[in-house]
């Protein structure tokens, strides 16, 4: 079995689901520049260093160990190219297996099933919408026991809330099982006063254009072990053997980080604890303006940390608030609104049917009913005013 289905180009148009986009529409998490990107992107033009080496590379992963506490960081390409390192550096071998929460995004196992991976799909725990460490405990024991141990769990941060990961290691720790951790959407998050992510073996990080800071594209592969970020790097710049010549002992890959967007990234990164706040507190709002409205929840906070509430994820109880979250979600993009459904169970993805699981009636049942609304830090307070009357209006009551 590979998930590498062929490509088919779908021959119905996107038309509804990407209206065109025009200044008064309300995005779900568009960039928030400072007006000093283009300036420091300026400063790596006129020194010259514009290849995926150099200052700007290094000041920009010295940036990232300052505002998560790693010590060890490889500024890499994308999130998911960090996380395609984690994969190699683990030696990931086609037949083993992967396990991962299945309410999450594609690109947390991507990489691993490109490798010839077979993917497990755990559920999460409702009170945190992440991975289910006692599930994780009792399909540990019984692979354990069917000699079939994965040979790498992946923990995922979600809309900004860390995974459980204590329990996570403790569960993996038992049976020797290395843990990675999918902090794309973590960074700023933290669990008992640590950076999300802190204590797997590895971690990556996301500077994509919708995360809570961007580079334009980029990302991190972080950890607290210098030799395990030593080997990503190798393998990251094509897997350069030292000689004079190009010598290779194994086939790497073009995953470094340009210097101009990590210019852009270093400023972005300083920015990170007023956009933790500036998320949590649109969540605030949200949560304040329809605390009296019927069916109407949102992502629990889990006790282990603090969320930066990357994006607000509400739930919609049909019933209740008298529509069901697919027609809020078509309702609010009549308005020029940009919502979106949470994350497909990647269980129920074409490309995974076949993948085998334990659980997953809590991811479905979110998928059912959860919607994420506009987030970004750079939205206005009349914006948001919109959107909750948008939303107030649709209700029944
Ligand atoms: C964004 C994201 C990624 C991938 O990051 P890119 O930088 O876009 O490659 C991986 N996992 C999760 C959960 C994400 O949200």
């Amino acid at each position: 079995m590979t998930y590498l289905a062929p490509f088919r180009p779908a021959a119905r148009s996107l038309d509804g689901l990407t209206a065109e986009a025009s200044p008064r529409r309300i995005h779900l998490s568009p960039p928030h520049l400072t007006g000093r990107e283009a300036a420091a992107v300026q400063g790596v033009l006129d020194s010259g260093w514009v290849a995926p080496a150099g200052p700007a590379i290094t000041g920009f992963e010295a940036a990232v160990t300052a505002a998560t506490g790693f010590p060890h960081v490889l500024a890499t390409a994308s999130g998911t190219a960090a996380l395609h390192l984690a994969f190699r550096v683990l030696d990931i071998a086609p037949g083993d297996e992967v396990w991962a929460p299945g309410f999450t995004f594609i690109a947390t196992i991507a990489p691993a099933v490109q490798m010839g991976a077979v993917p497990r799909f755990l559920d999460v725990d409702p009170a945190s919408w992440t991975l289910d460490p006692g599930l994780l405990r009792r399909e540990l024991h019984a692979a354990a026991g069917r000699r079939q141990l994965p040979r790498a769990v992946v923990a995922v941060d979600i809309y900004g809330q860390s995974a459980e990961l204590d329990a996570i290691l403790a569960a993996c720790g038992r049976w020797g099982v290395p843990v990675i951790s999918d902090s794309a959407e973590g960074l700023g998050a933290s669990l008992h006063g640590r950076h999300a992510g802190r204590g797997a073996l590895l971690a990556a990080l996301s500077f994509n254009g919708n995360k809570i800071v961007t580079a334009g594209g980029g990302g991190a592969l972080v950890a607290d072990d210098p030799l395990l970020v030593a080997r990503a790097r190798h393998l990251a710049h094509q897997a350069k053997d030292p000689a004079p010549h190009y010598q290779h002992s194994t086939s790497g890959h073009s995953y470094g980080l340009s210097s101009l967007l990590a210019a852009v990234g270093t400023v972005q990164l300083a920015e990170l604890g007023r956009r933790v706040a500036g998320r949590r507190a649109i969540f605030d709002r949200y949560a304040a303006a329809f605390a009296d409205l019927p069916g109407i929840g949102f992502m629990p906070e889990a006790p282990w940390g603090l969320a930066t509430r990357w994006l607000t994820a509400m739930l919609v109880d049909p019933v209740r608030f008298g529509m069901d979250r697919e027609t809020l979600r078509q309702t609010l993009d009549a308005a020029g609104i940009e919502s979106r459904p949470v994350w497909k169970p990647l269980p129920d993805q074409p490309v995974f049917r076949d993948a085998p699981g334990a659980g997953g009636a809590v991811a479905a049942a979110l998928f059912a009913r959860g919607l994420c609304l506009p987030s970004g830090t750079g939205m206005t307070e009349a914006e948001q005013d919109r959107i909750i009357a948008t939303i107030r209006g649709a209700c029944r009551a």
